[in-house]
């Protein structure tokens, strides 16, 4: 029996984790295929629901649906519960646990970004949607004393400090309202700048001016395609060290791999497909290529490279 792997959310069409899991089940000599599943929300509780048959191994969870397939799970792991967001489904017997793979994944990313420096304290997070949870965790959880939060519509920022209020207890968790000024101000004073909005997957968007970058910053860009952003281009003008969403994809990738396999995942082939799937521009949009590291990081002469 061939088992089944599917990727739920809405749109599907466009992922890049189909490709990258493919070839990892190929590589591995696992017998499973993986399904993009588009689904609206209305019909998301009887597409967890077919999970349960035995020939699915698990699924993926994205945009819009990692909350609300909250309630679907029989159990969460900590990560899950944490942030409120499931993005990897896997089967114990009939028993389906939902984990959120994108916090370890994010971790791991910050560890290249951040290379052989010191790991900042301070932050500045750019949104408060989905992507944005798993960052504010992985950062209390990582030991950071303080974190300001920007997002468009300021409630929802707010909203996130008080769904942290307990696990943020020991540090400093605000959220702060979108002006130039404030951004400025808040940037001058931290070491790393997350942007974890949907600003960016068009090409020539940035959230913030160029002209409130200093340098020396760490700044990440969960945003992947294109693999460097506008933010990323002025960030590396300015002379700091840069990182796109691609690190994250694939450190949240390999682990939904494990989860669903038992086995180590063959990480060296999902980053191939991953080269692969950027070079023939999968999602359609103009590729301008980062270095071959893997990265995607936008290097202009004499910026530092993050750790590989
Ligand atoms: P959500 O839809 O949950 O959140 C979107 C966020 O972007 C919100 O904070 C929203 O602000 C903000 N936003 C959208 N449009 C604008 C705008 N025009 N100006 C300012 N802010 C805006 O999406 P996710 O959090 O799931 O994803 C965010 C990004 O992260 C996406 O690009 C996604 O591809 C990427 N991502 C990457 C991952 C990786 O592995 N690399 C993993 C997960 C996500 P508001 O609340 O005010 O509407």
């Amino acid at each position: 029996m061939t088992n089944r792997v599917v990727l739920i959310g809405h749109p599907v069409a466009h992922s890049f984790s189909g490709a990258m899991q493919q070839a990892a089940f190929d590589a591995a000599g696992i017998d499973a295929r993986y399904e993009l599943w588009d689904r609206r929300q209305i019909d998301l509780a009887a597409a967890v629901a077919e999970l349960r048959g035995d020939e699915f191994l698990g699924a993926n969870v994205t945009v819009p649906h990692k909350e609300h397939v909250v309630p679907l799970v029989d159990r969460l792991t900590e990560d899950a519960q944490a942030t409120g967001a499931v993005n990897v489904i896997s089967r114990e017997g009939k028993k389906l646990i939902g984990h959120n793979t994108d916090v370890p994944g994010f971790k791991a990313a910050l560890d290249k970004l951040v290379g052989r420096q010191k790991m900042p304290r301070n932050a500045v997070v750019l949104g408060a949607g989905g992507a944005a949870r798993a960052v504010l965790f992985s950062l209390i959880t990582e030991g950071f004393q303080r974190v300001v939060i920007f997002n468009r519509h300021l409630h929802k920022g707010e909203a996130l400090v008080r769904h942290y209020g307990r696990s943020a207890s020991h540090m400093d968790l605000r959220a702060m309202p979108w002006h130039e000024s404030v951004l400025e101000a808040e940037l001058a004073k931290t070491k790393l700048l997350v942007n974890a909005t949907s600003v960016g997957l068009t090409p020539g968007e940035t959230p913030i001016p160029a002209e409130l970058l200093p340098p020396d910053l760490l700044v990440m860009d969960l945003v992947y395609n294109p693999p460097q952003s506008q933010l990323l281009k002025d960030a590396a003008a300015a002379r700091c060290v840069v990182m796109n969403g691609e690190q994250m994809l694939l450190q949240q990738g390999a682990l939904s791999f494990e989860l669903w396999t038992g086995k180590a995942a063959p990480i060296e082939v999902m980053q191939a497909e991953l080269d692969r799937a950027r070079e023939q521009g999968l999602v359609g949009e103009p590729i301008d290529m980062g270095p071959a590291d893997g990265t995607g990081a936008a290097e202009p002469d004499q910026t530092p490279t993050p750790a590989a």
